[in-house]
């Protein structure tokens, strides 16, 4: 999903649109070019290989934390030790108040295999932690072992292969590839980790042309349970490969490096096309048309934005990877039946692009609320108008709140080598229910959402996992041979949460 699509309008006054959004900034919408503010830069703490200034104390029962400290080769931090505050921030500061009993900050993989037959010895629960972004938290637990992989994030590239850690940041995927002219499909959020989007599947402007994120994995090495590391791939141990691209994070093991067969680093075509409220249902028919008969070449996502005086701003971005988005917008406008009321067309070099999707080089952090639903195929009439009626009753309750549909297909559609358990292939498209706000209104909106398409939807996406909803919803027809694959890999359910399998 682009940074593009984390906006709420909020309208300043009854006058002037000021642009918030959640997650990452936002800089076109209103034309301006303002950078992200250095100060607001606030993302999860990198890490450093220095072990905390003060040595755990040690305990007269319990964990034996200080033969733990010695044993890593990476930071562990207590309660007690300084900078324990920053060690287990997420993303969303709404997880600050969560505290875990420790924090391991790996830098070797070797970290993560003391590290999880220390929690197993101890009977502690253990989470991984990449770039710090679930939506619900899962990579936080209190009185847990939170095990952050940030400090693995070397990268390296030979033959159109780029073998990465664990913990790197997608912008900085971006910046090191960009220098070989390769790319990756990826989200867009530049501080979002590698492992939690690609373990969830990881859909992106290039979905349609090249497919999602974990589609273009070729191996991973991955520590389990057990505190055996595995290097899985299509021919080596095939059913934990399958399960671990698209199940979402935290399920089978901790991932400590992929490597992904790259893309190459394109210029890409962009349109921006807005019309008014009136035309709404239209434009959300045409864009179903367009998900459908686009060429695969050309992603285009579709924003429902609940403003604060109550109205409803209604606009596409689109994507092509030939470099020219003309001929799509046109397209876009003839199935919607009108043309574009605002209408912006440019050409971007591959990094200006990952600037541009993601509102710069890193992102603040952000408080949110989303769910989603997975589309099975176009909408009827009255699904149409109670999707729009659930944005419109966020905006006359001023509820900030977006609908935000990104499309599938193309090679999306397509099993890649070796299979994957995203379960999502035959869909038109994902929803996500999106506001800034963490209040009643913004789960009533998101309720409202559910609702309003529950006759088309399939299921939801484990990336936009969300509270209260069944493990099983996020998993379709893969939901049988993942549990299997859950009992076969992990039997004693070790990497358990309430949004694990299991
Ligand atoms: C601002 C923002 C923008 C986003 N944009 C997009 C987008 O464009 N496209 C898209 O598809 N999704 C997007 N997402 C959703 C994102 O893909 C998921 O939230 C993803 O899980 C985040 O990964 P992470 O590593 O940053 O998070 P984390 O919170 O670190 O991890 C997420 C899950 O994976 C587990 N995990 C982390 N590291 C590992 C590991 N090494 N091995 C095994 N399990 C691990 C965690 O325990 C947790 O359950 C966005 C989210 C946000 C907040």
């Amino acid at each position: 999903m682009s940074l593009l699509d984390r906006r709420t309008l909020l309208i300043a006054g009854g006058a002037a649109a000021a642009v918030t959004l959640a997650g990452c900034s936002d800089r076109t919408d209103t034309g301006g070019t303002a950078s992200p503010s250095p100060t607001a830069s606030t993302a999860p703490t990198s890490t450093t290989s220095s072990k905390p200034s003060s040595t755990p104390a040690p305990t007269s029962s319990g964990p034996n934390w200080n033969s733990f400290a010695r044993a890593l080769e990476g930071p562990l931090y207590l309660p007690s030790t300084s900078g324990y505050a920053a060690a287990h921030q997420l993303f969303d500061p709404r997880w600050d108040s969560v505290r875990p009993a420790a924090v391991v900050k790996a830098t070797k993989p070797s970290d993560v295999q003391q590290a999880i037959t220390f929690a197993r010895a101890n009977k502690l629960a253990l989470v991984p932690k990449s770039g710090g972004h679930s939506y619900v938290g899962a990579s936080t637990i209190a009185d847990g072992v939170q095990l952050d992989v940030g400090g693995l994030k070397s990268m390296s590239y030979a033959n159109d292969v780029l073998t990465v850690g664990a913990g790197a940041r997608l912008y900085d995927v971006h910046v090191f590839l960009d220098r070989y002219g390769r790319s990756l499909p990826t989200g867009t959020c530049p501080t979002v980790g590698v492992a939690g989007l690609t373990l969830g599947g990881g859909m992106g402007v290039h979905t349609r042309t090249y497919g999602l994120t974990c589609d273009r994995v070729v191996s991973m090495d991955v520590v389990t349970a057990d505190g055996m590391s595995h290097t899985v791939s299509a021919d080596a141990e095939p059913e934990l490969f399958w399960a671990l691209r698209g199940s979402g994070g935290g399920n089978f093991g901790v991932v400590t490096s992929f490597r992904f067969a790259t893309i190459p680093a394109t210029k890409l075509g962009f349109f921006r096309l807005s019309w008014p409220e009136p035309q709404a249902a239209a434009v959300v028919r045409g864009w179903q048309q367009f998900a459908q008969s686009a060429p695969t070449t050309v992603w285009a996502n579709l924003h429902v934005d609940a403003r604060s005086n109550g109205t409803l701003a209604i606009r596409v971005l689109g994507v092509s990877t030939t470099g020219d988005a003309t001929a799509a917008a046109a397209q876009l406008e003839s199935l919607v039946g009108a043309k574009a009321s605002a209408r912006t067309l440019s050409v971007k070099s591959h990094l200006e692009a990952v600037k541009y999707l993601g509102g710069g080089t890193t992102s603040p952090r952000q408080r949110f609320l989303a769910g989603s639903d997975v589309l099975k195929g176009p909408l009827d009439a009255a699904t149409i108008t109670g999707l729009l009626g659930a944005v419109k009753a966020a905006a006359r309750a001023a509820t900030p709140a977006s609908a935000i549909l990104d499309p599938l297909g193309g090679q999306a559609a397509k099993q890649p080598a070796g299979g994957s358990s995203w379960p999502w292939r035959s869909a038109l498209a994902v929803i996500q229910w999106y506001s800034s706000a963490q209040n009643k209104g913004a789960q009533t909106f998101i309720a409202n959402g559910h609702a309003a398409v529950r006759s088309a939807s399939a299921g939801g996406y484990v990336n936009y996992v969300e509270t209260g909803r069944a493990v099983s919803s996020y998993y379709g027809a893969s939901a049988s041979r993942l549990d299997a694959a859950k009992k076969k890999y992990d039997p004693d359910n070790f990497f358990h949460t309430p949004y694990t399998l299991g």
